[in-house]
């Protein structure tokens, strides 16, 4: 079946591949309102021949047909390594999305997003355009004009102490609200800006932004800690103690509520800079965490070199402790040697409540995850905390 508008050459092109017609439709209308020629397939069976002949840019694939599963496709799709982009859709759940995705991106696909059916326009519009424009690359220098036109904006996801049944802080993750892309993740633009020194506009920026809205918080009686993430290419430059030290100082936060988070491949490079800085923050009372704990290549290396005063152990493994012998493994193992080392452990991707008592029961109680919330706008945050009632 053939849908969609006009023939276009330069138009994007669309395989919607689902069993069920009106939802074909739907997509297939909202697909030609962006700009997209599309075509609609009922059987995953043929996807192969339509990715020869036709050369799709963008699938959206139902994870639930008869006869065959999204999973078996995806696979497929890994196996023939086809350079396609594919957004999932499926009426089960979200952790079902979720897990689809993680196992489609490990497998080597461009997986560029994941509706939960009933899809409402807006969203799938949002999606479509944003995988429409991942196409063009973002221009580094684009830093300073996205913060004058305040484009760029902070999400704070809570972390909650387990034992205490207490939020005790959050999580700064940037979010960038691009003129014509719409919403851009961290994935999609930080890669990119780590190639120059337009990371430097963006940490000072999120530094900023973040220590403003903890000064602000604490004035108004909510005394959270805040992390903040922070790129290698930040590491060298030797004034980034002192600037944050600064920054803190104007916006009345005590250094000791803010932690700053590097992934290990971040601590890898230049050993002897980032070691000069990293052991200032710690003297000047900064908090200091090893990010994505285990995903790395030399984590046990990083922790004995460096003074971090956090681990946060990678949320592969929390996610699927409960049903992965080994990810519980490695997750008793990292807080296990966490709490010798006299570091703090600290959990993310802690997706539901049995996963938080089993974290708390072997000793670690800082956590985070959608269990606890998403990340939240600033305004969010506090009706988050203003509400929220502590689960034992
Ligand atoms: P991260 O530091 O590991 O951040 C956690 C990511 O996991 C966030 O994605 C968050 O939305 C997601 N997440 C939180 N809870 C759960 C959960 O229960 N399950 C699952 N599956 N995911 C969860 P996000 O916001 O897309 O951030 C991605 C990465 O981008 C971050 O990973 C961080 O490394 C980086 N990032 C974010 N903000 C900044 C920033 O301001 N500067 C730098 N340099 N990097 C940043
Ligand atoms: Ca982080
Ligand atoms: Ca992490």
């Amino acid at each position: 079946m053939a849908a969609g508008g006009d023939v276009n050459m330069s138009a994007s092109r669309l395989l919607i591949v689902d069993d069920e017609a009106d939802f074909a439709a739907f997509v297939s209308r909202v697909a030609t309102e962006c700009g997209y020629e599309s075509v609609a397939v009922a059987d995953a069976g043929a996807v192969p021949d339509h990715l020869v002949s036709w050369c799709p840019d963008l699938i959206i694939l139902d994870l639930q047909m008869p006869g065959t599963d999204g999973i078996q496709l995806l696979r497929e799709l890994a196996r023939t390594a086809a350079k396609v982009k594919v957004l999932l859709a499926s009426g089960v759940d979200e952790r079902v999305l979720d897990t689809a995705r993680q196992l489609g991106t490990e497998a080597g696909l461009e997986i560029v997003g994941a509706l939960l059916k009933p899809v409402r326009a807006v969203a799938l519009r949002r999606q479509l355009e944003a995988a429409k424009m991942q196409d063009s690359p973002i221009e580094p220098v684009d830093v300073d004009r996205a913060v004058g036109q305040k484009e760029l904006n902070l999400h704070y996801q809570p972390r909650l102490d387990g034992k205490l049944g207490r939020v005790i802080g959050a999580e700064t993750l940037v979010r960038w609200v691009h003129p014509s892309r719409g919403m851009l993740l961290p994935a999609q633009f930080i890669p990119v800006l780590e190639g120059s020194r337009a990371i430097d506009a963006l940490t000072d920026w999120v530094l900023d932004t973040a220590l403003r809205q903890a000064g602000l918080w604490r004035r108004n009686g909510c005394c959270f800690d805040i992390s903040v993430n922070v790129s290698a290419r930040n590491l060298h430059d030797l004034d980034l103690p002192d600037r944050i030290a600064n920054l803190c100082d104007s916006h009345g936060v005590p250094p000791k509520t803010l932690t700053i988070e590097l992934t290990e491949t971040a601590t890898m490079q230049d050993a002897g800079c980032i070691m000069d800085v990293l052991t200032r923050l710690r003297l000047k009372g900064f908090g200091l965490a090893i990010d994505d704990f285990g995903t790395g290549y030399s984590s046990l290396v990083q922790l004995r070199r460096l003074p971090f005063s956090e681990v946060k152990i990678d949320k592969s493994f929390v996610s699927d402790m409960l049903t992965s012998k080994d990810s519980a493994v490695i997750v008793r193992t990292i807080i296990a040697m966490a709490r010798n080392l006299g570091i703090e452990p600290a959990a993310e991707g802690v997706e539901n409540k049995i996963t938080a008592r089993e974290l708390v029961k072997q000793g670690c109680h800082i956590m985070q995850g959608y269990w606890i919330s998403r990340p939240l706008p600033a305004e969010d945050f506090q009706a988050f905390i203003d509400g929220y009632v502590p689960t034992p």
